[in-house]
């Protein structure tokens, strides 16, 4: 089976003595491992589309358990990305996130979109890059299927609450008549609970100027890395913790 589709690269391993093991996030079949034969070699026609970030076209054909690269044609390959440390460890935690959720076989063409204008706007030299880490997040837990619930209290429906907590493990916010149901919930102010719905309700494209204040982004960011690792089981994203180191 001979295959056409667009793809990010979300991983690539050195493989044999000039091969890459490519991991892609694929259009028309979700995430596949791919062997490009010769891609490390210096001439290679394949080697510009397959670096790590890239967005290519790929001809791909199926063996019996890889698929194999047979032609890349780079469209994006990002390289004010690979120029700044931050925003490479940045899109790196992104690519981790989309490989823990995505399967072969099954596509998603929401996330797929997602991420394309994550890195897009990323790239781009005047960018809330916290905004749009924070964006990325929710919504790419929404298109996984994690999609939390932030307008009503998950356990009794109440939606004109003072207060509310955040429970990753009832999937969304809690009101304070039902606190108890979960009591590792996590402190959500008015504010951040606000910033979810509306970066829920928006393009990440439209948010890249939007400034959040620092004490946002830390409520956020916490309670968006517990649901995070409550739902996905990954502990460990190691891009992310150089990216907020840088
Ligand atoms: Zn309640």
């Amino acid at each position: 089976m001979i295959l056409k589709t667009e793809g990010f690269v979300l991983k690539s391993k050195k493989y044999g003595e000039a091969d890459s093991l490519l991991t892609i996030f694929t259009r028309k079949l979700g995430k596949v491992n791919a062997i490009a034969k010769g891609a490390r070699k210096p001439k290679s026609t394949l080697s510009s589309g397959v670096q790590p970030f890239c967005y290519s076209e790929f001809i791909l054909y199926k063996g019996k358990s890889l698929y194999t690269v047979s032609q890349s044609e780079p469209k994006e390959i990002f390289y004010a990305l690979r120029e700044d440390v931050k925003k490479l460890s940045y899109a790196s935690y992104l690519m981790e996130l989309v490989e823990v959720v995505t399967n072969e076989g099954q596509t998603n063409n929401r996330l797929f979109t997602l991420l394309g204008r994550a890195l897009y706007i990323l790239a781009k030299p005047e960018v809330e890059v916290n905004t749009v880490i924070r964006s990325f997040e929710v919504n790419f837990m929404n298109y996984s299927g994690y999609k939390p619930e932030v307008s009503q209290c998950v356990n009794c429906g109440i939606s004109d609450a003072k207060v509310y907590r955040f429970s990753s493990q009832e999937g969304g916010i809690l009101c304070n008549q039902c606190f108890g149901t979960d009591l590792y919930a996590m402190k959500i102010s008015p504010h951040t609970l606000r910033l979810i719905k509306y970066l829920m309700a928006k393009d990440i494209t439209e948010i890249e100027k939007l400034k959040i204040s620092d004490f946002l982004n830390e409520e956020l960011k916490k309670i968006l890395k517990n649901y995070i690792l409550v739902h996905i089981n990954k502990y460990d994203f190691k891009s992310l913790e150089v990216a907020e180191k840088l």
